[in-house]
């Protein structure tokens, strides 16, 4: 896998770009970070970090998502009922497998273990990797890229929030299309750029999650890529999770989300006939 150059768009390698945003200071995880921006791919439009960022993704990380225990959001939730649309006429329990890339404490393996599916676990944190081996489910340790030889084993391929992480995106992508079955699913969540969240709070976002993000992509690009990859779209959403008071407030981010304007996006694709 090629290496983050944040001089180099690794989407589509054009060296030319434009500054889009930038912070003084940028803090997260208790870190501050000082001159960060984000760049625009003057060619293929995505949006990367300037300079980039490298993380262990060890206990520190996770720790926020094991305090969490075993509850799931209701967007996750939502993707599942997506899925489970295409696949519970026909479903056979205990046969289909399920790779969850990025499966952090193990949380959507756990739901994916009950619903039926035989689970399988791939995170780039040892520490992940240790926590879903206790519950149980079978696990590899590192990047996606050649971390099974093997093409076509996996009936749904999920991924929440960590293609934005990754150096690479185009060849986890392209791992997922070889690594699906025929029929499989694609399960992919991420932050949307294009969104009213962000262009509401501006540089309060809470998504903007510099301290880890490498990328910046919109619904569409994520799309568009899927499909250059030999992927079709299947459902393709665009949600926001805040509970807002403000009657007008609500009222837009609610609309925003039959615009595909929230932050929160999530496809189900599958491979292209
Ligand atoms: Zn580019």
């Amino acid at each position: 896998m090629p290496s983050y150059n944040p001089q180099t768009c690794n989407i589509c390698g054009s060296n030319a770009w434009k500054q889009v945003f930038h912070f003084d200071e940028f803090s997260g995880r208790g870190s501050t970070y000082s001159k960060v921006s984000v760049i625009q791919c003057k060619k293929c439009g995505v949006r990367r970090r300037m300079p980039g960022i490298t993380d262990d993704y060890e206990e520190e990380y996770h720790q926020p998502y094991s305090e969490q225990g075993k509850a799931i959001h209701a967007h996750t939730l939502r993707h599942f009922a997506d899925l489970m649309k295409y696949k519970f006429a026909g479903f056979k329990s205990g046969q289909e497998t399920f790779l969850d890339v990025g499966c952090s404490t193990g949380r959507v393996l756990e739901l994916a273990k009950t619903m039926g599916f035989v689970t399988t676990g791939l995170d780039y944190s040892k520490w992940a990797c240790d926590c879903c081996t206790k519950l149980g489910h079978e696990v590899r340790c590192g990047s996606l890229e050649g971390a099974w030889p093997e093409s076509g084993i996996f009936d749904v391929i999920h991924s929440s929030h960590t293609i934005e992480h990754v150096p690479d995106p185009v060849v986890y992508i392209s791992e997922f299309r070889r690594l699906l079955k025929p029929d499989g699913f694609l399960m992919l969540a991420f932050p949307n750029y294009l969104s009213l969240p962000r262009f509401y709070w501006g540089a309060k976002w809470p998504i903007w999650c510099l301290d880890s993000h490498l990328w910046q992509f919109t619904l569409g690009q994520i799309e568009s890529l899927l499909r250059i990859n030999g992927f079709q779209i299947v459902e393709s959403k665009a949600l926001h999770g805040y509970k807002i008071r403000n009657p007008l407030l609500r009222y837009a981010f609610d609309l925003s989300e039959l615009l595909r304007l929230g932050d929160g996006a999530q496809i189900l694709a599958k491979p292209s006939e």
